[in-house]
């Protein structure tokens, strides 16, 4: 026999031991739902995680169960995410925005068994709990003082009643690294929400590419605050990724207002971010409104929806902060590209470097991706060609929960991701369209990222967004639709005159609505379904 490495699995309880052994003293922050400011370390939450997991097994959970989550960014869901993949059962985490039939949809199609919920989102699961076919507990994640004083819930739980007598002496069972960890439904813009399975092992793997160099980088000198939702595809991974490299960690709970995220980041020395686009909207207006300075954050990630370049902009003039841009799926455990600047590129002056972070990143070492026109055939990586987006690789979802979904998975490993993109020459990947948002005029695709952005970069527009109406000539023509800022004016002609020179000539917008607000999704990004809906039946000047 030759010999060979060890085939140590890689599980997720290593992370919190890791760093209850190394990083002890190191803190996490949360602001609560009952009001005050929580610390402690992660020498506490790792005795905090056996408790839990004890707490489950006398529950009756075991390797394989699934265990519903509807909670905010905080130290219980942090235990929840350890105790509970700790010991082989699976961290169901679900989306509170989601409407009332989503959440009993997925809470059954998972089956979970318990349900851990955060005191203020108790409606969210007692407004369903009729409907909920495999749940035996529910959990409030508080203290007996706050608990309610009644509930739709009979019998509800209190999570620190559930702790407190627990040893916390647990030793983590081993098992298969290919075993469940966590689960996350995708938010089902179209047909019903499917499930995305992570295992130990993908888990592991993305985690240890998200604290690598050419990626965040992290290292015990950097604070975390992840706004991205912990029900949002893991936090995009942070909650493993910061842990194991000892940052500090900083979480918002319920309170994702500029004011408040801002107030957080300054006082905890937050360097590092996370989000999608609109929460940032709101922590800029405020900084701007208030005349206040980013004066510790050095980068921020974001991701979930195309970054409008006038964002990265005022980041960086305004505060000298620096935006990364990460693109992924809840299917990809998240994250395939990342920004990353290659030898030479950093030192560019600002507008070439915010070019390269405008556009999608380049994909991190892990993930392969190729385009494909729609017979699967693969097409040139030359900046020009678009076509459909297929990725592969050891954290990207085979199947979905139950085998449903099966017409985006491809021979040869190959998923498909519905998103439209370029493969540059220099490895930079540029999303133009998820594919059922692609406008298709004269049998030409119109790419409604490129349009948003330049609309999104005249000084009177909070937001924008594009989408397609019909047109009796060309089929469909892009319509632009602008939240104006608060107090700000500008006209239909001044707004389609300053994006003209930005886009191709018969890409311009035939015309434009304004709303008073851009509707969102579950996940922070524009809801252009609802949009769709509300202008289905517009009629373009031009028709
Ligand atoms: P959902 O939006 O359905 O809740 P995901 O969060 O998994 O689910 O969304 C993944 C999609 O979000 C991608 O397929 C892509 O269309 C879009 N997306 C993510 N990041 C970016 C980005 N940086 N730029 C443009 N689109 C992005």
């Amino acid at each position: 026999m030759l010999g060979l490495m060890q085939d140590r699995p890689l599980l997720i309880s290593q992370i919190i031991d890791f760093a209850a052994t190394y990083y002890g003293d190191v803190e996490i922050v949360s602001r609560t739902i009952e009001g005050p400011i929580h610390r402690y370390t992660y020498r506490d939450a790792q005795v905090r995680a056996k408790k839990l997991a004890e707490a489950l097994r006398s529950l009756g959970i075991r390797l394989g169960d699934r265990v519903g989550t509807v909670a905010w960014n905080g130290y219980r869901h942090f235990e929840l995410y350890y105790g509970v993949s700790g010991i082989g059962a699976v961290l169901h985490t679900l989306n509170p925005r989601l409407a009332p039939d989503h959440v009993a949809y997925i809470a059954n199609h998972a089956e979970d068994q318990v349900i851990f919920v955060d005191l203020n989102l108790l409606p969210v699961v007692e407004n369903v709990i009729g409907q909920l076919k495999t749940v035996r507990h529910v959990v409030v994640m508080t203290d007996r003082a706050h608990m309610p004083a009644q509930s739709k819930i009979a019998n509800l739980l209190c999570y620190e009643e559930l702790l407190a007598d627990k040893p916390g002496t647990l030793e983590w069972p081993e098992f298969d690294e290919r075993t469940a960890s966590s689960l996350c439904y995708t938010s089902g813009t179209t047909g019903n929400p499917k499930g995305v399975l992570y295992a130990h092992r993908s888990t592991l793997l993305h985690s240890m590419m998200m604290c690598s160099g050419p990626v965040l980088p992290l290292s015990p000198a950097n604070t975390i605050l992840p706004v991205v939702p912990m029900f949002h595809a893991n936090a995009w991974g942070l909650v493993y990724a910061g842990p194991m490299c000892g940052c500090k960690l900083v979480f918002p709970g319920f309170r994702l207002d500029g004011e408040s995220v801002y107030e957080l980041l300054d006082k905890e020395d937050v360097d590092i971010s996370a989000g999608v686009p609109t929460v940032w909207l709101g922590l800029l207006n405020y900084c701007e409104q208030n005349n206040k300075k980013l004066s510790k954050m050095k980068r921020t990630l974001i991701g979930g929806s195309a970054v409008p370049l006038a964002m990265i902009e005022r980041f960086w003039r305004n505060h000298e902060v620096e935006v990364a841009q990460g693109w992924g799926m809840t299917e990809m455990s998240p994250v395939g590209t990342f920004t990353r600047f290659n030898r030479g590129e950093r030192s560019l002056p600002d507008d070439q470097r915010f070019a390269i972070i405008a556009k999608q990143g380049r994909p991190v070492f892990g993930v392969e991706m190729k385009i494909v026109d729609d017979e699967g055939k693969e097409l040139p990586r030359d900046g020009k060609a678009s076509g459909n987006l297929v990725v592969r690789g050891p954290w990207i979802v085979s199947g979905y929960m139950k085998g449903e979904g099966t017409g985006a998975f491809m021979p040869g490993g190959w998923f498909h991701t519905g998103d439209v993109s370029k493969l540059e020459p220099d490895g930079s990947m540029v999303i133009t369209d998820r594919s059922k948002d692609v406008i298709k005029s004269g049998g030409e695709w119109i790419s409604t990222i490129d349009l948003e952005n330049a609309a999104m970069s005249h000084p009177a527009v909070a937001e924008a967004a594009v989408i397609g109406v019909k047109h009796p000539k060309w089929d469909e023509r892009p319509l632009l639709i602008v939240q104006l800022k608060p107090g700000a004016n500008a006209g239909k002609a001044e707004l389609l005159d300053f994006i003209q020179d930005k886009v191709a000539k018969w890409w311009l917008p035939d015309d434009v609505a304004f709303v008073d607000a851009i509707p969102h999704g579950a996940t922070g990004k524009v809801l252009k379904t609802e949009l769709r809906r509300t202008f289905k039946d517009y009629t373009l000047p031009t028709a």
